[in-house]
């Protein structure tokens, strides 16, 4: 018995199915659309070594199927990545009739998406995410490369036709993996959910069992609040700015710190800047504790250290985020857990408050 979310994506009219439960990698082949003619498996080295073998055996019998791998990691978000992809796809003889699956965390789930969403004008994408951070990126349709170090700058709006979550793949992640995709979770319940917020404080804790169905059901009501915000604004003109929180600061962090912590351990550094500025600097926040959050993320082991980085550094990378004028920052802060806002901070004043924040 696996929970299906069922989603509609107005502005593509593209609904699309959720399904989330423990060993759906040994169910992939009924799950499928039994019309896709042929199916490329993209991958990365890291899930391929543990993963691969078990869905190529469960789809051999149903499916003709291409494997494309790439090297792990961020920088196989590029052009050439994506160039060889289409390549392949060109080679394999790939139709509108074929699709693509992406198996692997948000690095696969962007680059596939994107060349899914080009080649032929858009084919089959199936998405297999298999980090927990990709409870974010596999739902909503974005999909991108990188290019000259701007990230997700080539990029379209293109939902999956399919999502299949099997949370067994979360039992190889390791710690820094974990916490990146908690750090989203968190997001999701500050921005939106204050009954998520509390459970995930009160029952994750490290040794926390990721398969298991008290995960499922939290995965699940985080998914939820992506959804509901991307159903509303698919294309980011007004709410769908709100999952930014923490994002500023945090890409500015992860910019500086290029490939010693991962996105979400940044985004949660970021989201405790953005909680402090609606403290301290705009009096905004309401009924919030920062002790609680604080015990969490240090029983969790987040890195918060913050002195190997300067103000200048981190200001000069919040101005070049794709979303940022010359002289102002629009930062997302909150009012109270549930009620997000978003605020213009000039230049020289967000200095002074890094300044402020990281001593
Ligand atoms: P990732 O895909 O690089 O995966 C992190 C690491 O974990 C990699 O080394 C990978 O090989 C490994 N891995 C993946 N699954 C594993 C498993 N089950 N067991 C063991 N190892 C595993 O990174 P990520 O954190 O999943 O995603 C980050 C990317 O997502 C960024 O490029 C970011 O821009 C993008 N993103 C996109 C959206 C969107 O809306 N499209 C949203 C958020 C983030
Ligand atoms: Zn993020």
């Amino acid at each position: 018995s696996f929970i299906l979310i069922g989603l509609s994506v107005r502005a593509q009219s593209r609904d699309y199915q959720i399904f989330i439960d423990s060993g759906l990698r040994f169910q992939l082949a009924e799950l499928l659309d039994s019309s896709i003619e042929k199916l490329v498996i993209v991958t990365d080295e890291h899930v391929k070594k543990y993963y691969l073998d078990d869905c190529l055996h469960e789809l051999k019998s149903s499916f003709p199927v291409n494997v494309y791998v790439i090297p792990p990691g961020e920088q196989s978000k590029s052009m050439e990545q994506y160039k060889s992809l289409q390549q392949f796809l060109l080679n394999q003889r790939i139709t509108r009739k074929s699709a693509i699956l992406a198996l692997g965390g948000g690095v696969v789930g962007d680059l596939a998406g994107f060349a899914a969403a080009t080649f032929a004008r858009g084919i089959g994408f199936i998405q297999m995410p298999t980090t927990i951070l990709a409870h974010d990126s596999s739902i909503g349709g974005k999909v991108a490369v990188n290019l000259d170090g701007k990230k997700n700058i080539i990029g379209s709006f293109y939902p999956p036709h399919q999502v299949i979550f099997d949370l067994e793949m979360f039992q190889t992640l390791n710690e820094q993996e974990i916490r990146s995709g908690l750090a989203e979770m968190v997001k999701h319940g500050l921005i939106a959910d204050q009954k998520l917020y509390d459970s995930l404080l009160s029952s994750i804790k490290v040794d926390f069992d990721l398969s298991s169905n008290d995960f499922k059901h939290l995965l699940v009501q985080s998914i939820q609040v992506k959804n509901k915000i991307v159903e509303k604004d698919e294309k980011e003109t007004g709410i769908r700015k709100f999952l930014n929180f923490g994002h500023s600061f945090g890409h500015a962090l992860e910019a500086a710190h290029m490939n010693s912590r991962t996105h979400g351990e940044c985004v949660m550094l970021g989201m405790i800047f953005a909680l402090w500025l609606s403290n301290e600097k705009f009096n905004h926040l309401k009924g919030f504790s920062f002790q609680r959050l604080m015990d969490w993320v240090k029983q969790m082991d987040y890195p918060l250290q913050l002195d190997d980085v300067t103000s200048a550094e981190l200001l000069n990378n919040m101005k070049f985020d794709k979303k940022n004028t010359q002289d102002e920052l629009q930062l997302v802060l909150l009012k109270q857990i549930g009620s997000p806002c978003l605020q213009n901070i000039n230049v020289y004043t967000m200095e002074s408050y890094l300044n402020e924040f990281i001593t």
